[in-house]
């Protein structure tokens, strides 16, 4: 028996909300993780609290936690479900409770339209009646039935303050990790999506916006900042924007989701400064990794282009067919179990026309699908080769970097091949969990070193900026590594294995 004792008093079962947030989907992903034993019981002490949505999705809910090997034992009413009974009778009565409770529930939260309406008529009256607990998280509901700010408020007026200074939305989200300040969700850190949502939060002027689509309702809400610090900070984004549009949609990234930071592991995206782009380690873009420098886009297009041209020579492993094809059946599988699923919740949709929750799970579960499909079809493509994959004679050709088909090409390459790119000092390329080589960049010229070693023997943080070092002085030797000018010129003596120790292209 579990020796951890899980309630679900806060959490209202009405929408399903606690199978996602609550104590019961935290217990089923410890059961699901092994973390709580198949054997385990689960009580509650009421069998409604297992949850409020559907009768029927109730029931499947049910039926998956004892699947899991659980016992529910429900105080009200007595019931004591064993996962290897199965007692239909038992759960016909457990149907029937469900579906008092939830039209019980229905009545009681009265969330129907009409109820709605009363409360946004309440909220206009010169009363101004409160709308329920969930509203801006720096806004907290008082006994008094007022809303008041709490301390949240202040880092609400920080980020205006920030946007005026003229900082963007990663500027400032930076300077609140900076700062210490806390989240206002789980989320240990700020990010821009936080920020911009905050700043066009009309509630940060005591706004309150109804969702029946009626004129909004002035100073509802206490006032974090005045009316001309909102609109300056507006006029502020909206400049940005427009300035913005036009870098984001350039060239395609070359490094999408092959290149990551030496030093923190984290992703590293393309920043535009004055004059040129880099690549910054996402981590250092939110001020938390600072082991990390940046990297002109330019020049690692060049190492990319190298690194292209070298597969051969530094041995990298070429796509399996048989890995292909079991991946499909696999893939395929999945597909016909999740078409069952979706047939079943559509139909559950038929019958229940009126539940959001059953529609959800329907349009869940038809997205799932949807890209579970288009996996099979990548797959297949891939298969007979009959996609616009890039060859491995075409690399050795010439590869066009000004071509943005090509250049998505070869990022789709690269990622079929397994190979990932760590930047520090060097370019650390590994492929699944080898390492294939360094590369280093010293005075305009690029150098290269081939590794040799077992697999899952990848160099460290110090063990591979020692290796980009010692590239870079051999680089720094007359007639060391390629030339590099933006353009790559092709290396001498390719196509063989180089002893670990020698620079390629020497
Ligand atoms: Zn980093």
């Amino acid at each position: 028996m579990a020796d951890r004792v899980f309630t679900d008093e806060a959490v209202s079962g009405f929408h399903g909300d606690n199978i996602r947030s609550g104590a019961l989907g935290e217990f089923i992903h410890e059961v699901e993780t092994g973390v709580i034993e198949r054997g385990s019981y689960l009580i509650l002490e009421n069998l409604d609290r297992l949850t409020r949505i559907d009768p029927w999705d109730a029931v499947a809910l049910l039926r998956g936690i004892l699947q899991l090997g659980i016992s529910v034992v429900t105080l009200k009413p007595e019931m004591i479900f064993d996962p290897e009974k199965r007692d239909s009778m038992q759960l016909m009565q457990a149907v029937m409770f469900l579906d008092n409770a939830h039209k019980e529930s229905l009545r009681k939260s009265g969330l129907g339209k009409d109820e709605w309406a009363k409360r946004f008529e309440r909220a206009r009256s010169p009363t101004m009646h409160h709308i329920g607990r969930r509203v801006s998280n720096w806004l907290t509901l008082g006994d008094d039935g007022r809303y008041h700010l709490n301390k949240r408020a202040a880092t609400v007026e920080r980020i205006f303050e920030l946007c005026l200074e003229g900082l963007g939305s990663t500027a400032i989200s930076q300077t609140l990790n900076a700062e210490g300040l806390e989240t206002f969700n789980k989320g240990d850190r700020w990010g821009t999506t936080a920020v911009l949502s905050i700043l066009q939060n009309r509630a940060a002027i005591g706004e309150l916006a109804l969702k029946d689509g009626g004129e909004p309702i002035p100073n509802y809400f206490p006032a974090v900042v005045d009316v001309a610090t909102f609109e300056a900070a507006h006029a502020r984004i909206a400049a940005r924007k427009t300035g913005s549009i036009p870098k984001q949609s350039a060239a395609f990234n070359v490094w999408g989701k092959l290149v990551f930071c030496g030093a923190c592991g984290s992703a590293m995206h393309i920043i535009q400064r004055t004059k040129f782009k880099y690549l910054m380690c996402a981590n250092k873009r939110y001020g938390q990794c600072d082991g990390a420098r940046n990297v002109r886009l330019d020049e690692s297009e060049d190492v990319f282009m190298c690194m292209l041209r070298e597969l051969d020579a530094l041995h990298f492993a070429m796509p399996d067919p048989e890995r292909l094809s079991r991946e499909l059946s696999a893939v395929e599988g999945r597909l016909l179990l999740e078409r069952d699923q979706l047939a079943t919740l559509a139909k559950r949709v038929a019958q229940n026309p009126e539940s959001d929750t059953a529609m959800d799970l329907m349009l869940q579960a038809e997205s799932k699908s949807k890209a579970t499909r288009h996996e099979v079809e990548r797959l297949k493509a891939e298969l007979t080769g009959s996609s616009d994959k890039l060859s491995l004679a075409e690399v050795r050709a010439k590869v066009d970097m000004k071509d943005k088909n090509m250049r998505r090409r070869a990022n789709a390459f690269l990622h079929r091949l397994g190979v990932k790119v760590h930047i520090a000092d060097g370019y650390l390329v590994t492929q699944g969990d080898e390492a294939r080589a360094i590369f280093a960049v010293s005075k305009n010229r690029i150098g290269c070193l081939g590794l040799e070693g077992d697999p899952g023997d990848i160099p460290d943080l110090v063990a591979a900026n020692a290796i980009a070092k010692s590239v870079k002085t051999l680089l720094d030797k007359p007639g060391g590594g390629f030339v590099y000018r933006g353009d790559v010129t092709t290396p001498n003596g390719r196509g063989t294995r180089r002893p670990k120790g020698a620079i390629s292209g020497s």
